[in-house]
């Protein structure tokens, strides 16, 4: 894997050195990026001293990286939330590169499917909306990406697993959707070059670690159909998170504290937040509109946090201007109060 330097943490070598028993068992997992949300479990199971052995492969690994270049940060911060490297050496010399920090790009994606179908089935979704987003803490959002994406021949089980499901919350018509017009093949290649590699290193590309499964899936699933191979390697949003507090304050942050952190419901209803055909419709869930909410997030606590000055770019610019508009739920409890009084 010589692309995927950015994420061997001590979870990396955990992954793999599991592979190989992955495989036994007769999962199809090419690389260690797919072999993730199988081992979780397993490394949840192990205790401190256990995950020790694997903390020092990753300490090892990171002190040859940071031999190399200074302040090469292309590829992402630790994403190890657990046996953190107690690094005076290291975070010094990170501290150098917080600058690098602000301008590093990070790319937010997700991936929509018509439904989902049960884990004996082969095909498990049906990839049908793309959102990506590329985002620094400098500059805020800098770019989007986003497809509809044209489902070909749909799976006769998969039709009618989806009319037995009922309502699907993205509202997206499985067939005779004329916005869905690009294949996987086509969309996979505009995302590449939407993404491109960066001196030869893919960046690493975040969702939230609910989404991590469907998104990866469906990533693999593209590259299978247009016959080439997935470049990118998915991690969780949270662990970003996590490593950009880390990298600020030299301590974890609660879990209580990522999750309110990435709690976007605020922002649901902001404008040129959805797509186009996901606003006009006032549909709520929408592949690029999660995506930049992960934006907006981070630049609310973490942007700020690195002092940053907002801009329209970090936050739908009505909520920066004006606090009380944020959330429709306190306008409704605003207009009852007055009509109390
Ligand atoms: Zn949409």
């Amino acid at each position: 894997m010589p692309n995927r330097k950015g994420a061997r943490n001590a979870y990396y070598f955990f992954v793999l050195e599991k592979l190989p028993e992955l495989r036994r068992r007769g999962l199809a997992v090419a690389s260690v990026s797919e072999a993730i949300p199988h081992c979780s479990e397993d490394w949840a199971m192990l205790t401190d001293e256990q995950k020790e052995k694997y903390a020092e492969k990753a300490r090892q690994w990171k002190a040859k990286k940071l031999e190399k270049p200074p302040c090469q940060v292309t590829a992402p911060l630790p994403t190890q939330t657990q046996n953190r490297v107690p690094v005076s050496d290291i975070s010094s010399a990170l501290r150098k590169c917080d600058q690098v920090v602000l301008e590093t790009s990070f790319y937010f994606l997700n991936i929509f499917s018509h439904g989902v179908l049960p884990p004996h089935c082969n095909q498990r979704f049906l990839p049908c909306e793309i959102g990506c987003i590329k985002y620094s803490l400098k500059d805020g959002i800098i770019a989007d990406f986003h497809h509809f994406i044209d489902p070909g021949e749909v799976p006769r089980g998969f039709r009618f697993h989806c009319q037995a499901a009922g309502d699907i919350t993205h509202k997206i018509p499985i067939s005779g959707f004329e916005l869905a017009t690009a294949n996987h093949s086509v969309v996979l290649r505009e995302l590449y070059t939407f993404i491109q590699p960066h001196w030869g290193t893919w960046p690493p590309v975040y969702c939230k670690s609910d989404d991590h499964f469907r998104v990866n899936w469906c990533l693999n699933h593209m590259a299978r159909e247009a016959g080439t191979v997935n470049h990118l390697v998915l991690l969780s949003a949270e662990d970003l998170v996590v490593d950009l507090y880390y990298q600020k304050l030299q301590k974890e942050p609660s879990k209580t504290w990522v999750c309110n952190t990435l709690d976007a419901s605020m922002w649901d209803y902001s404008v040129n937040t959805r797509c186009r055909w996901h606003e006009e419709n006032d549909v709520l869930f929408c592949a690029l509109a999660t995506c930049k909410k992960i934006a907006y997030c981070i630049s609310n606590s973490l942007a700020n946090m690195y002092e940053i000055q907002l801009t329209s770019s970090h936050l739908p610019l009505r909520e920066k201007d004006s606090q009380s508009t944020i959330n429709p739920k306190m306008i409704v409890l605003d207009a009852g109060r007055f009509q109390v009084i």
